[in-house]
Order: C-alpha cells, then structure tokens, then sequence
C-alpha cells in the first residue's frame, strides 16, 4: 500500500515554536535518567542483586541479540568437520558489495568423496553492508547471519576474514538456522 506523505500540514505558532516538543524530549530523558539512577540504588546497597536500568555495561555485559538480528555472516561448520559450503559461488554473485571472494576445490571424481568445497572463502567485513543476500542465496544453508558484531579494528586489512576464521559450528548457529527456516517458509522460497 503506497503511502503519501502529506506536506501541507497547517501547524500552529506554538507548534511552530518546537517548546512543546522540546519538552517533551526533555521530559523522556530525564524520566530515563530517574529510573536508572534509582533502579541502581537497592542494587549499590545490596538491598538487590540485579539492578534494575535500561542500560547495559558494555563490554562486561552483553546484550542478547535476536535471532533476527544481522551481524557478521559466518559460514557452516557440519558436524563431520567439513564446511557445509559446496563453493556453488551463488552468495559470491548475490552479494551487492562484492565482499565476497572463493576459490572452489573439488575432487577427482572419486565416489564418497566430498565432491567440492571451498578452498578460499573470504568474506572483507570492511565492505560489507550486513544485507543478508549471500545467506538468502545459499542452496545449501552453509551461510548465515551470526550474532556477532564485533569486528571493529584499527586495520582494515584485518578485516578480510579467511575460511579458517569464518568457521562456527552449525551447533551454535541452531537459532539462526532455524529462524531462516521459518522465514523463508513463510515467504514460499
Ligand atoms: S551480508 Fe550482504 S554484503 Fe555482506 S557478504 Fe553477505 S551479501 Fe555480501
Ligand atoms: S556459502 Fe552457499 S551460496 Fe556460497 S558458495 Fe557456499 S554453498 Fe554456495
């Protein structure tokens, strides 16, 4: 349903002057700053054990993301040990920041053998945009959106994560993996 934006809005002089929603921002922040000074409190008196804030202590706490959440993609590790990764490259074309970058390896033809995998997979973190294509493109579910956001770094080059690195058991991606399941069921993919 499009929807029209309406740019002629009659405001009146008072709203004109922005007091009331200056005010009103005022008011949402000290009402925040009241309830986290005074949730902490019981908790610095040891009347409580946990406090009772909106705020977290970063990086000694940390926040739950959920599974929704688009942080850095990782690749599949199978439980067999082997990348679930087949190198077919359809993340590597699907991914609109071109971040992506793998080196197939396959082998002779010899039968219960795995058939291809990647030997290069390479993913630059400093260039992509956490879209989410290159885990819609898998045929394979070998790629996925991780939780992880931490990737912040003072060297861009180290920011081009290789296999090895991008590796994460399919064990700790079983919320992920599961909620692209649902997803992409509902959306008849
Ligand atoms: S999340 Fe998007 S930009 Fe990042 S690697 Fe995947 S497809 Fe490329
Ligand atoms: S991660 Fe998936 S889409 Fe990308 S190369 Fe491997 S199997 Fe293909």
């Amino acid at each position: 349903m499009a929807y029209y934006v309406n740019r002629n809005v009659k405001m009146t002089w008072w709203e004109r002057s922005y007091i009331p929603e200056i005010l009103r921002g005022m008011y949402i922040t000290s009402r925040h700053f009241f309830l986290n000074l005074f949730g902490f409190i019981p908790f610095f008196l040891g009347r409580k054990k946990e406090r009772e804030i909106f705020t977290v202590y970063y990086p000694e706490e940390m926040v739950k993301y959920p599974p929704a959440y688009r942080g850095r993609p990782v690749l599949a590790l199978n439980e067999n040990g082997h990348p679930a990764c087949v190198a077919c490259g359809l993340c590597e074309i699907a991914c609109p920041a071109y971040c992506i970058h793998i080196d197939p390896g396959c082998n002779s033809g010899k039968q219960n053998e795995i058939e291809r995998w990647p030997e290069k997979f390479d993913i630059d973190y400093a260039v992509c945009i956490f879209c989410g294509n290159c885990e819609e493109a898998c045929p394979e579910e070998a790629i996925f959106m991780s939780d992880d956001c931490e990737i912040s770094m003072l060297d861009r080059k180290k920011m081009r994560y290789t296999k090895e690195q991008l590796l994460v058991p399919v064990a700790e991606l079983k919320d992920r993996i599961e909620f692209t399941r649902k997803m992409y069921a509902k959306w008849n993919y």
